[in-house]
């Protein structure tokens, strides 16, 4: 029989620490409910006791979210432990999730304890968390790193003090795919009651070899969960990314011999999801959810495949939701077709009312373009959720004016607490117009960090997908607007982006 892989997803707490990846609560409920489709056996939520913004995050998923386990993140202490416990209280199934840095450089440098400090610490953490929560994940931070006599001390600890988990990080991205499943091997074998937990790994991309560490971890040490974030999302080179080490356990079952709970077909539209609300694109030769990934561009491969699709093909691009047929809906689609198409892709709009609304939208777009691919219907869908929150700005019209040997000029007509202003602003293009007349009004002083644009489904005549990434006094967001005229998508996004810099969610410390 085979044995169950566990898979935990922290898009939403260390993918999220990459700089300018920041979410807001209902953009993280958005993916969170996204997971729930995808059916990720954990989702770690956040770090409550990080800011208020995230305990508020992380109480919002555990309060809606009802198959996975909803996991916080918490540092090795009665505090921290008590929110993450406060936070996960309308969880159906919760986890706390404690670490603490094992590594002599790590305890030295930045904890400034000894071993001795260090285990006590450890052991007394979890005996805290374990009175009030059955599911205790612990982690040594930089466990890779550690010397292997004191990591075998301190996990044999914690699992008689009532851990469940054991994760051991790869945290800087240091191991190579051997000796890190011998290193995993090596600690199961040693700790003495190592049979009284689940291993788990975690593995970062610093050296390209997340994916393949991970798997080592499972094959060679014998780990039966490992922990990964959509597209891989994460700090430096991010983290083991999901949808690659999930289609290598399913599509190698020869060879892993696992189980999985995860439905495949729900991967695309997270990744669209995670790239849309975070603004990091997937580069189009990602395995599993770039855009090429299953395009067969040479004559040679086209033909094999036309013959016999195993030839070149060793999944199948629908098993992981790329949809055979490309063109979905059309001007004369009706409402019914619609929402059929949005609940094929796994969108779920909260009320008749909301439904409503993209429809209308639905159909403004048929009017302007003849062929909807899913692309446009996702960004519409997004788009309209992003609509629905009481804003200060709004996107009402705009007018530009761009002609060689001219100065390219802009006027915008948006709404700033429900109010109507005009602004106008000449600009070195028609997007820079445009964009210089609305902060001519609004005044954010926020610095561009990153200005994109992307053509939803590949054509001249496809919806634009504009991200706006603005920084101001050390807060960094990210805004998102979709229209088939891309100087309208930018002023979209700039208009969310300043709305999300006002907002009143203060993150105030990251994890270290
Ligand atoms: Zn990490």
């Amino acid at each position: 029989m085979a044995d169950q892989l566990i898979i935990f997803d922290t898009t939403l707490r260390d993918g999220e620490q990459s700089p300018g990846a920041s979410m807001t609560k209902d953009e993280k409920l958005r993916i969170a409910r996204q997971l729930e489709r995808l059916k990720v056996d954990v989702i770690e939520a956040g770090f409550a006791a990080s800011s208020n913004g995230d305990f508020d995050a992380v109480q919002l998923i555990a309060n809606s979210i009802k198959d996975a386990t909803i996991c916080s993140l918490s540092r090795a202490n009665d505090r921290d432990i008590s929110r993450a416990a406060e936070a996960l209280k309308g969880a159906n199934r919760a986890r706390i999730h404690t670490f603490i840095a094992t590594s002599a450089l790590h305890m030295e440098k930045k904890l400034r304890m000894s071993p001795e400090q260090v285990l006590e610490q450890a052991k007394q953490s979890v005996r805290f968390a374990r009175n009030l929560c059955a599911d205790i994940e612990f982690s040594p931070e930089d466990g890779y790193r550690s010397d292997m006599d004191f990591l075998c001390r301190v996990i044999e600890a914690v699992i008689n003090e009532g851990a469940t988990t054991i994760n051991v990080p790869d945290t800087v991205g240091y191991a190579i795919p051997e000796l890190y499943g011998n290193f995993i091997k090596t600690l199961r074998e040693r700790v003495p009651n190592s049979d009284k937990a689940i291993w788990s790994v975690h593995c970062h991309n610093d050296l390209g070899m997340a994916v393949a560490n991970s798997l080592a971890g499972v094959k060679i040490g014998g780990a039966r969960q490992i922990e990964c974030t959509i597209n891989g999302l994460g700090e430096r080179a991010g983290n083991c990314a999901l949808e690659e080490v999930v289609m290598a356990v399913k599509t190698r079952r020869d060879y892993f011999n696992l189980d999985l709970n995860i439905d495949a077909q729900h991967i695309l539209a997270a990744s669209r999801m995670v790239s849309q609300i975070t603004g990091f694109v997937v580069q189009p030769n990602k395995a599993v959810v770039g855009a090429n990934a299953f395009a067969h561009a040479s004559g040679i491969h086209q033909d094999g495949v036309l013959k016999a699709r195993d030839t070149y093909e060793i999944m199948r691009a629908e098993d992981v939701g790329w949809s055979a047929n490309k063109i979905v809906l059309g001007k004369l689609s009706g409402r019914n077709a619609f929402k059929q198409r949005l609940q094929e892709l796994g969108v779920s709009l909260e009320s008749e009312v909301e439904t409503n609304a993209a429809f209308a939208r639905f159909k403004e777009l048929a009017d302007r373009k003849s062929e909807i691919f899913d692309e446009d219907i996702l960004a519409l869908v997004n788009d309209e959720s992003l609509a629905n929150v009481q804003e200060q700005y709004g996107f009402v019209s705009l007018v530009q004016h761009s002609e060689t040997g001219e100065r390219p000029y802009a006027r915008v007509v948006f709404t700033v607490d429900g109010k109507e202003v005009t602004s106008e602003a000449e600009g070195n293009g028609p997007v820079d117009a445009s964009l210089k007349a609305i902060e001519a009004h609004a005044q954010s002083g926020a610095e561009m960090v990153l200005y994109s644009v992307n053509a939803i489904s590949g054509s001249t005549e496809s919806q634009g997908e504009v991200t706006v990434r603005l920084q101001n006094s050390g807060r960094v967001v990210n805004g998102v607007g979709a229209d088939p005229d891309i100087v309208v998508a930018s002023a979209k996004a700039y208009l969310h982006a300043l709305n999300k810099l006002h907002s009143k969610a203060e993150r105030v410390a990251a994890q270290g």
